[in-house]
């Protein structure tokens, strides 16, 4: 349903007083299948958001395609943009900034609804109390305003406006991690509920592992705007084959009590992608780098079937993983 392939995005800065890009993605493919959770994993500064925005026209793409259905979005007219708007749907962080606080519910959700249909009074209002039931809002929620909800009832609104044009491919960038924790799990169980019984898509972006693990059957990890392994989720999460997504699965903590969270093992910060490492990006903080090779040349992809692929030089040559500490923790 949805085909990215080397998709490149890079921003003009001002660099010490010079011109530079900063390549926030690069040369990133991936495809998704129409049903399918895609989580896109990675630190902060690793390019997923960037990836959600720029397919859906909020930022422009340097290079590369991006096709919906077969049909390439890449450049479009604002004809083509607003006709994208039905079809994918973004849901942001932070439903508090994402809601405009001196419109009504009702005016909020009826937004896309007046842009992309002739909807209008009675039936435009009844079609509004409509899709806040669907996100579990009663009618009477509709003459609030935003500073009346809750975080929770705030980022179902969103949710409601995001589907008012029946969109096929949802982008959700972060939607639970600006909310209390008690209010994130019945706001993921609702995202995935919807997603079954609409048979939605999603590219589901998010640093948290677990959530990710619930509500995904596919993950790319991405570090540094390139996506370093995907593949099935359980796969991933049983048998990483990237010790970057080796080290992210170390870090999560442990759920028994008593137990103290982890260190993470990844030591240092992600490198600026004003001047990214050479070879492979990852080699300034693995401890498994091959020293003359990693520092040099970029890792192959290397497929270890069913979709599940890895870029990183142990692939090829056979890996001394810490695999059974993975497993523990998966
Ligand atoms: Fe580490 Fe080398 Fe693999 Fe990169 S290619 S992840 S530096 S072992």
């Amino acid at each position: 349903m949805l085909d990215v392939k080397n998709l490149t995005v890079g921003f003009p800065v001002r660099n010490r007083g010079e011109k530079a890009m900063l390549m926030a993605v690069n040369d990133v493919s991936l495809t998704l299948n129409k049903g399918d959770a895609l989580g896109l994993v990675g630190e902060s500064g690793s390019g997923k958001s960037t990836i959600g925005r720029t397919i859906l026209h909020l930022n422009p793409s340097t290079s590369g395609h991006i096709a919906l259905d077969g049909e390439e979005i890449t450049r479009l007219s604002a004809a083509g943009e607003r006709a994208l708007r039905k079809r994918a749907q973004m849901i942001f962080q932070d439903p508090h900034s994402a809601l405009n606080p001196r419109m009504t519910i009702l005016r909020s959700v009826a937004e896309p609804l007046v842009l992309h249909t002739r909807l209008r009074g009675s039936a435009l209002r009844e079609k509004v109390g409509e899709l806040l039931e669907t996100v579990g809002l009663q009618k009477q929620f509709l003459y609030r305003y935003p500073h009346e909800l809750s975080g929770g009832q705030k980022q179902r609104v969103c949710i409601a406006r995001a589907m008012a044009l029946n969109p096929e491919l949802l982008v959700l960038d972060e939607p639970t991690s600006a909310l209390d924790v008690s209010v994130q799990a019945q706001i993921l169980e609702f995202l995935k509920s919807i997603q079954q019984q609409k048979s939605l898509t999603y590219l589901f972006i998010s640093h948290n592992l677990a959530v990710v693990r619930y509500m995904c059957n596919r993950v790319a990890v991405m570090y540094l705007g390139k996506i370093v392994e995907q593949g099935p989720t359980e796969e991933v999460f049983k048998a990483p084959r990237h010790p970057y997504t080796k080290a992210l699965l170390e870090a999560v903590p442990l759920p028994e009590a008593g137990q103290s969270r982890r260190t993470a093992p990844l030591g240092g910060d992600i490198p600026s992608p004003l001047n990214p490492p050479t070879g492979c990006a990852f080699h300034t903080r693995c401890d498994k780098a091959i020293a003359g090779k990693c520092d040099r040349v970029p890792p192959p992809e290397v497929d270890f079937g069913h979709g599940h692929v890895a870029s990183c030089f142990l692939g090829v040559e056979g890996q001394g993983t810490t695999g059974e500490k993975i497993r523990e923790l998966a």
